[in-house]
Order: C-alpha cells, then sequence, then structure tokens
C-alpha cells in the first residue's frame, strides 16, 4: 500500500515526519509519497517558491527507507485538488493501493473537498488523531464513518479503496507557521525541523519577512 501525504510543506517539519512514520509503521505502508501542493484550494497560498519547497522535502526525507518525494502536483501546476493526485497515481500505480493521510482538522472539513465520493472510490482514508481531537459531530462526517470506518489496518489490504481508518499519531506541538513565526521573529527553528531543511532555510533567507 502507498501513503499519499500532501501538504504545502513551506517549510516541512518534524511533525509531518513522525506522524507519516507512526502511520507508515501502524498501517505496514510499503512507502509515504510527499507530494507539496502547487496551489492550495482550501487555504493561504504557500510563500516559498515550488522548487525549494521540493528541495526541503527531499533534504527532510533524505535517508528513510520508504519515504519519497513526488512533484507531480508541481508539475501539473494550476489548482491542486486531491482527486487529480490520486486519479494520477492510479495511472502509474495500477497495482497498488493507495492511502491518503490526512490530519483530522482536514477530515472534519472533508466534505468540502473536490468530489469526496471519488476520492473514496480511489484510496482508503488514514485520518490522524492527534490526542485530543475529535471528529466532527456533524451529521455528513458521522454517516460517512458509520458506512466506511475501518478498525484494522490488516482488513484495508484486502480492498481496494473506500475505508477510513482513524490511527492515532504521536503529538507534535509544531507547525509550518509557528516556524515562519519564528524565524521572522529573528529566532532559531533549530530542533523543529530536520538539519538539512534549516539550512536551506539559511542559504535562502527564506521566511525572514
Ligand atoms: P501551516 O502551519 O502553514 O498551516 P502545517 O504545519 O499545518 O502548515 P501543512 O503542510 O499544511 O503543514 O500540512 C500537511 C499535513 O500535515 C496536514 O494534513 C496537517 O494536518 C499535517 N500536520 C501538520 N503539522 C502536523 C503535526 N505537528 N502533527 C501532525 N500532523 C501535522
Amino acid at each position: 500500500m502507498i501513503g499519499v501525504l500532501g501538504g504545502t510543506f513551506d517549510p516541512i517539519h518534524f511533525g509531518h515526519l513522525r506522524t507519516a512514520l507512526d502511520v507508515m509503521q501502524a498501517v505496514d505502508l510499503d512507502e509515504v509519497r510527499f507530494i507539496p501542493l502547487h496551489s492550495a484550494v482550501h487555504r493561504d497560498q504557500p510563500e516559498t517558491a515550488a522548487e525549494l519547497r521540493l528541495q526541503m522535502v527531499t533534504a527532510a526525507i533524505a535517508g528513510q527507507a520508504g519515504f519519497v518525494a513526488d512533484d507531480r502536483e508541481l508539475c501539473r501546476q494550476g489548482d491542486s485538488y486531491t482527486v487529480d493526485t490520486l486519479v494520477s497515481l492510479h495511472r502509474d500505480f495500477p497495482d497498488h493501493t493507495l492511502c491518503l493521510l490526512l490530519g483530522m482538522d482536514a477530515f472534519n472539513g472533508f466534505a468540502t473537498w473536490r468530489q469526496p465520493e471519488k476520492i473514496l472510490s480511489l484510496a482508503h482514508l488514514i485520518v490522524m488523531q492527534r490526542p485530543g481531537e475529535k471528529v466532527a459531530s456533524d451529521v455528513w462526517i458521522q454517516s460517512l464513518l458509520t458506512t466506511h470506518q475501518c478498525n484494522d489496518a490488516e482488513k484495508m489490504k484486502h480492498e481496494a479503496a473506500g475505508r477510513i481508518l482513524i490511527q492515532e499519531v504521536t503529538q507534535l506541538d509544531v507547525s509550518s507557521t509557528k516556524i515562519r513565526s519564528l524565524i521572522a521573529a529573528g529566532h532559531s527553528p533549530r530542533y523543529l525541523l530536520p538539519e538539512g531543511v534549516r539550512q536551506i532555510i539559511d542559504k535562502n533567507s527564506l521566511y525572514l519577512r
């Protein structure tokens, strides 16, 4: 099974990396593909150029078996819709089951995504739950869970798509927003992200404002 983790990665940090590793190990994924978005649909645009965000992802995952940087959204240009990315991954990896990794916050807004039903026909969802996070109480999400939730990662391997697994992950209180603010305030982001990423930030004077 292939895990798919999309994000702005502006910059990538240990929150992304640790939770991806938690899921890869818990669900026994063959790999996790980190896919920086080109153009955000539901949030502010990334402030850093695509090539640099990809460079940071590549530096961050160096040496971790199974972690792969994937530039398909950057190459595609335009708005980055997850459904298009999954269609393209299906074309490239027809014999693999796809698992879309997303945070609980993202899952709670899943109804607003483009073609959520099609997404579920192309991939399983693995919702990364940090301690204390709750599933939204809205009717659509609750009925989706009633029909699609699965508590056994092993069972997902035997189905092509359409299952939702809620997976607990390590809680690391770090975000790209926090890192950008630290740097803008003249502080070091050291120990919140890999050293190779910090060096790229330094070299390119990123986030100084
Ligand atoms: P920003 O602060 O700019 O919004 P971010 O740190 O949330 O960025 P994104 O690249 O937008 O990073 O996130 C990609 C995915 O990683 C999202 O699904 C998000 O929920 C998840 N994520 C980000 N930070 C963490 C963290 N500390 N622990 C677990 N998941 C995280």
